[in-house]
């Protein structure tokens, strides 16, 4: 990560702040919005500026994932305050919202939304935003590659191959806007039962590896299905805020993206 924004038209991206990564997948429910807390969470921790801007208008999960509550201040009208959770600044479309109401909007709307979440959330300096994306390839996936030049992408799958075939749509999708995919991760690649040490792989495995080496673009490492993380992600702390082995593999995957 790191690096500026691409020609073309005057990006929509806040002053302050150095680069966007953009988190995506093919299909929903793949863990997108976990790696994405998470990440955001093992990066702060070793002192970078961190932003968490949550698009995933249809399931907005971060305010929930990273224990933010309240709604976002806006003392002028117009700028709007972020909140800040275990040293991210975050921002959701979910917290503008009624939580029990569903978002039936259309293109435009969303467009402005995203572009809103950009310029008037009082980001401040951060080293890098990321952008949890709504899965699949639509408008808000459109108008971020097409209006504020994300430095990159990541994208999240499982294993499995429905899900890697979406997958797929996305990283086509980055090409055709020209996003660089950084990398892929591939999540709830294997189960370890407590009681008895023996190793499933309950969506399969290497699917998502196999498929970086195919497509040249870095594997950057295989996240487990681990009950914590999701007792974690539940309870408002992301698992990458203490010090277990799925907080050490956060890290790393952080020192991955930033070398
Ligand atoms: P997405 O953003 O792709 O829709 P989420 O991050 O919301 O997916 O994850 C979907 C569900 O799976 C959540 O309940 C989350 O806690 C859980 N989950 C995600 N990754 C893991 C994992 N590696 N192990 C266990 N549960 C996980």
């Amino acid at each position: 990560i790191g690096g500026h924004p691409k020609g073309g038209d005057e990006p929509v991206r806040p002053a302050g702040v150095r680069s966007i990564l953009a988190v995506a997948s093919g299909k929903g429910g793949v863990g997108k919005s976990t790696v994405s807390s998470n990440l955001a969470v093992a990066l702060a921790k070793q002192g970078r500026r961190v932003g968490l801007l949550d698009a995933d208008i249809h399931g907005p999960s971060q305010p929930r994932m990273m224990g933010a509550t309240g709604r976002p201040a806006s003392p002028d009208g117009k700028i709007i305050e972020p909140l800040h959770a275990h040293g991210v600044t975050l921002m959701s479309i979910g917290l503008m919202l009624d939580p029990d109401k569903a978002v039936v909007w259309r293109g435009p709307m969303l467009m402005g939304a995203l572009q809103q979440m950009m310029t008037q959330v009082n980001w401040g300096e951060l080293d890098v935003l990321i952008v949890d994306l709504p899965p699949g390839t639509g408008d808000v996936q459109l108008t971020l590659c097409q209006k504020s030049a994300p430095t990159g992408a990541l994208v999240v799958s499982t294993p499995q191959d429905v899900a890697l075939l979406d997958a797929r749509k996305a990283m086509d999708m980055f090409n055709t806007l020209k996003t660089p995919v950084l990398g892929l991760i591939e999540n709830m690649s294997t189960f370890h039962c407590p009681e008895c040490g023996h190793e499933a792989h309950i969506f399969g495995h290497g699917g998502v590896q196999a498929e970086s080496e195919k497509l040249g673009i870095p594997f950057l490492g295989a996240l487990p299905i681990d009950l914590d993380t999701r007792l974690a992600g539940d309870s408002g702390t992301p698992i990458a805020a203490g010090d277990s082995p799925m907080a050490q593999a956060y890290a790393q995957l952080a020192d991955r993206l930033v070398q």
